[in-house]
This record gives structure tokens, C-alpha cells and sequence, in this order.
């Protein structure tokens, strides 16, 4: 049931997650964290000793994939087989290697089924870079959030200074532009927005008038 499916995509550091669950919890929707998966991934194979160009080596890691998402008020939490990576998956460098083996076709495969396995039940909200065009092409309500990269890099940065974390602004930002320019530029479903997504710009709005204009839309006229 595509009915009820919600996606929004959009580069790292919009807001999608802020929104995306404040919007999951108004619609008594789903939340579903699709970067969060390629995360868990890319921490898998980079603890495992295989070769990620290794087709066969690669193959065996996804057939044997455990991954499992709970979320709750905190956020989503994420095991693979059996341990809980929530933490360690939201690194930048972790971000890094989740956009790097995104683009590997077995990878988007796999998590691709995945995701629209989940979808199947409806009534979620799903995250990521390619919800609105791949995995949920028929999904009626599709919003693509974007901010501008140094507005994404401040408020990464103020993330991090307020949780007590160093950070160096300059490198956040290059780690933006650079993940944006990967993302946007693979050749398998590349970060775009779906022709009839809703684009919206959050470089001067706050969350709470993000999800405001979604609900908007999603109500209808
Ligand atoms: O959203 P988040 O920053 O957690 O995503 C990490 C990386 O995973 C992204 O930079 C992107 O390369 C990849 N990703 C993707 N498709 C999605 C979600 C995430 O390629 N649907």
C-alpha cells in the first residue's frame, strides 16, 4: 500500500531526520531511517575482513545480513547480528564509507528490497536519498528537503560542540560538499529529487514550520 507511504529525501544535514520523525509522530506513521541502513552496512564491511570489489566475498556478507531497526522516541536503533551499532554508525567517517558502499549495485539491492519489504504494511515515513524516485516511486506524498551546504555545515557543527564533541567547521563542510558531490554524482539512483516531489528549501526555516508545510500538503487543499 503505497497509500500511506511518506518520503522525503534530500542531501545530509537538511533536517530530514529532525522532521522526518517529528513528521512520523504526527501521522502516527512509521519512521523509517533508510541512511541508518547503509550505515549499518558499511560498518559491517569495514569490521569484516572481505574485499568490498569481491563480488562472491560481498555477496555471502548481504545473504547473511541480520539487520534489524527499532525505533522509539530516542531515534532508531540499529543491531546487526545482534549488536547494537546505533552509536558507532553516526560518526562523519561512518557517513564517509555509507556513501562510498551505497554506490555498490549489490548494496542498493539488497537494502532496496529491504526497505520496500518494510513499506509493504504502509503508513511510514521514509528517509533518505532515493525514497521518492526508487524504492517508493508510487509513494503520494514526496518532499525533498535541501539546505544550503554551509547552513548544513553550521548546524552539524553546533550538533557536535552542544553534545561536548570537537569540531572543525572547515571540514565538516568539505565533508559535505564531497558526500553531496558522491551522492549526486553515481550512476545508481543518484540524489535528485522524484519529478513530482515537493522541494523545500530549509535553509530559513525551523523544523517545526517544515513539518507544518508537509502536513499542508499531505492534508490537501
Ligand atoms: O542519511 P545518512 O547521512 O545517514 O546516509 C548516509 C549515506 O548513505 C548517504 O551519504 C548516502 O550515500 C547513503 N544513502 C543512500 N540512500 C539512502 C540513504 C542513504 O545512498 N536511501
Amino acid at each position: 500500500m503505497s497509500n500511506d507511504i511518506v518520503t522525503i529525501d534530500g542531501p545530509s544535514g537538511g533536517g530530514k531526520s529532525t522532521v522526518s520523525q517529528m513528521l512520523a509522530a504526527r501521522l502516527h506513521y512509521t519512521y523509517l531511517d533508510t541512511g541508518a541502513m547503509y550505515r549499518a552496512v558499511g560498518i559491517k564491511i569495514v569490521r569484516s575482513d572481505i574485499d568490498e570489489k569481491n563480488p562472491e566475498q560481498l555477496a555471502r556478507l548481504l545473504d547473511h545480513l541480520d539487520l534489524r531497526l527499532t525505533t522509539d522516541a530516542a531515534g532508531t536503533r540499529v543491531t546487526v547480528d545482534g549488536e547494537d551499532v546505533s552509536e558507532a554508525i553516526r560518526t562523519a567517517e561512518m557517513g564517509m564509507v555509507a556513501s562510498r558502499v551505497s554506490a555498490i549495485p549489490a548494496v542498493r539491492r539488497t537494502l532496496t528490497a529491504l526497505q520496500q519489504e518494510m513499506g509493504r504494511q504502509g503508513k511510514i515515513v521514509a528517509e533518505g536519498r532515493d525514497m521518492g524516485t526508487v524504492v517508493f516511486p508510487n509513494a503520494p506524498h514526496k518532499f525533498y528537503l535541501d539546505a544550503t551546504a554551509e547552513e548544513r555545515a553550521r548546524r552539524r557543527h553546533l550538533q557536535l560542540l552542544e553534545k561536548g564533541q570537537q569540531s572543525d567547521y572547515q571540514r565538516l563542510l568539505q565533508q559535505i560538499i564531497q558526500r553531496d558531490q558522491d551522492d549526486s554524482s553515481r550512476d545508481l539512483a543518484p540524489l535528485k529529487p522524484a519529478d513530482d516531489a515537493i522541494i523545500i528549501d530549509s535553509s530559513t526555516m525551523d523544523a517545526e514550520a517544515v513539518v507544518r508545510f508537509m502536513l499542508e500538503r499531505i492534508s490537501g487543499p
